[in-house]
């Protein structure tokens, strides 16, 4: 046995003996919050989250027309997807979006990440450096990445 081996034997008793020391759960809660979340982010870009404010009769995304600018979409686009989801009538009003009713942190997070899943990863290559586009009646999702263009349904739609 080398130099070398016995270092890594010695080296792989003290993690064993760390391991020991920690409450096994607690170890696997430290190990899923330094995990990074390759499920809903990729390392290049995080779907923001709505600043929400909701009083009695209404909710407040502050952030809408940040959003839009980060997806490099039309307001009226995804104001039209979430109205139409939320089940709320809406105005645009300077950066933020004002809805009629009270909506939850997670409904509207979830939307936008929908949003972002259908009109703005590029499924192909999962970069959102995509723009929209008009052909005849279709629309497409072209990738200025990768150059794939996927059929999507008609954002104005809803
Ligand atoms: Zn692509």
């Amino acid at each position: 046995m080398g130099f070398s081996a016995l270092l890594t034997l010695k080296s792989s008793r003290k993690v064993e003996i760390m391991v020991d020391k920690f409450d096994y759960k607690q170890l696997l809660q430290r190990l899923m919050n330094n995990l990074p979340e390759k499920s809903t982010k990729s390392d290049w870009f995080e779907v923001p989250r709505a600043q929400l404010s909701v009083t009695r009769k209404r909710s407040e995304i502050e952030n809408f027309k940040e959003i839009c600018d980060l997806f490099q979409r039309e307001p009226q686009q995804l104001y039209l997807y979430l109205t139409k989801r939320l089940g709320a009538a809406g105005t645009i009003e300077g950066n933020k979006l004002v809805l009629n009713n009270q909506v939850s942190q997670e409904q509207v997070d979830a939307l936008i990440k929908k949003y972002y899943e259908e009109y703005v990863r590029c499924p192909v290559c999962g970069r959102p450096d995509t723009v929209l586009e008009k052909k005849g009646r279709l629309y497409f999702l072209k990738c200025l990445a990768c150059g794939a263009e996927t059929p999507v349904k008609n954002p104005l739609k809803g």
